[in-house]
């Protein structure tokens, strides 16, 4: 098998990690709940990742990491704390459906869309200036799930932080893979999931916090001022409601450590020499449209590609039965797709992770050479 669906989730993970899992299940019981040592090594499995992860993001502070369970979970808790009836927000028009969904579920909100060419980041920082006077919140994909378009959210920030909006980043697509700095980027709020680049299992996600106020969407036991009726208001506890999912964060603290040893940059350099010869190989096949462009800079390391008179789920369905894992459609980002003309057809996408080869690419290329054939 093949798997090139690492932008949905990454299957391989580092050994260390269901190790780490197991060996959790077997010795911990819930943290903050009781002084006895299972639930002081759980206590201390979930302040080891929290230290983990604010040194990947360069933060002081690990008790401004809180733990969700997905991207989904922690950009709900980032826009339900800065976006309320009767505001407009700013969005980029590559965002997926956990951010516009949320927005849409508020209600009443007016959501605008910085549009831009893909690729084209200083278009898209020109339309972002032109909007966001006067907006509540902006809220900013790092990079296309569809595409792997880089937004430009380092300059997006600065423009917020001037006029003092506050700002949230998904980095569902970017957390573990660009160098990302929790207080050069400048943002109130930066969500991600433990699944993907961070090579973590799935029911983990992290929101990174600043210093605006946080509203709960749980409310319950945190193990901490027990005799109070309402959420505590420091964090994490004030969002992390109800007991924690303690193998699954002592195996994301693997995946992190995984990644800071390897390097994001040099993830990142592997995964786009994979995706240049996948673009490469694709370029010469007929009937083939590749939606790439723009710098090295503005890439990541997932590649989305049309055929001509197929349809693209269709294509997946065949490349699953030659054992090759890709998606196909619209990725639960339509506006994406519309922003770059490609919501009627959807993409075909390939994403990678760092245990993809270039001989996996060749396989994947003469394997779809004959299918389209
Ligand atoms: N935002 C983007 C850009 C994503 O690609 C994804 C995952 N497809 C999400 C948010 C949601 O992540 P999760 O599945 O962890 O909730």
């Amino acid at each position: 098998m093949i798997y090139f669906d690492s932008a949905a989730t990454t299957l391989q993970k580092p050994p260390s990690v269901a190790r780490a899992m197991v060996r959790t299940m077997k010795a911990c019981a819930s943290p903050g709940r009781g002084g006895h040592p299972p639930a002081n090594r759980a206590a201390e499995a979930v302040y080891r990742c929290r230290q983990e992860a604010a040194g990947l993001f360069g933060m002081d502070d690990p008790q401004r990491v809180v733990f969700t369970s997905s991207a989904t979970h922690a950009l709900n808790l980032a826009i339900k704390s800065v976006a309320a009836p009767g505001d407009r927000v700013l969005v980029s028009g590559y965002e997926h459906n956990a951010v516009l969904r949320p927005l849409a579920a508020i209600g009443n909100i007016r959501v605008e869309q910085a549009a831009a060419p893909l690729f084209d980041r200083a278009a898209l920082l020109e339309s972002f200036l032109r909007r966001i006077d006067g907006v509540s919140a902006v809220i900013c994909t790092h990079v296309s799930n569809v595409f792997g378009f880089i937004l430009p959210v380092e300059e997006i920030g600065a423009l917020c932080r001037e006029r003092q909006i506050p700002f949230v980043v998904d980095a569902a697509q970017s957390a573990g893979l660009l160098p990302l700095s929790f207080p050069r980027l400048g943002a109130d709020f930066v969500a991600m999931p433990g699944h993907k680049s961070l090579y973590g299992p799935q029911g983990t996600g992290l929101l990174l916090c600043g210093e605006r106020p946080v509203r709960t969407l749980l409310e319950g036991g945190t193990g901490s001022l027990s005799a109070l009726s309402e959420m505590p208001d420091f964090l994490p506890d004030r969002l992390e409601a109800g007991t924690h999912n303690v193998p699954g964060i002592a195996g994301l603290r693997e995946g992190i450590r995984f990644v800071r040893a390897r390097g994001p940059e040099h993830i990142l350099r592997h995964e786009r020499q994979l995706a240049g010869q996948l673009v490469g190989a694709l370029s010469q096949l007929p009937g083939v449209t590749v939606c790439s462009g723009g710098p090295e800079e503005s890439r990541s390391g997932v590649v989305s590609f049309c055929v001509r008179d197929t349809d693209c789920e269709t294509l997946g369905d065949l490349l699953a039965g030659e054992g090759i894992c890709v998606r196909a459609g619209l990725h639960c980002a339509p506006a994406a797709h519309r922003s770059a003309g490609t919501l009627e057809t959807g993409t075909v996408r390939v994403s990678f992770s760092i245990f993809n080869t270039p001989a996996q690419v060749r396989q994947f290329c003469t394997v779809l050479r004959r299918l389209i054939r």
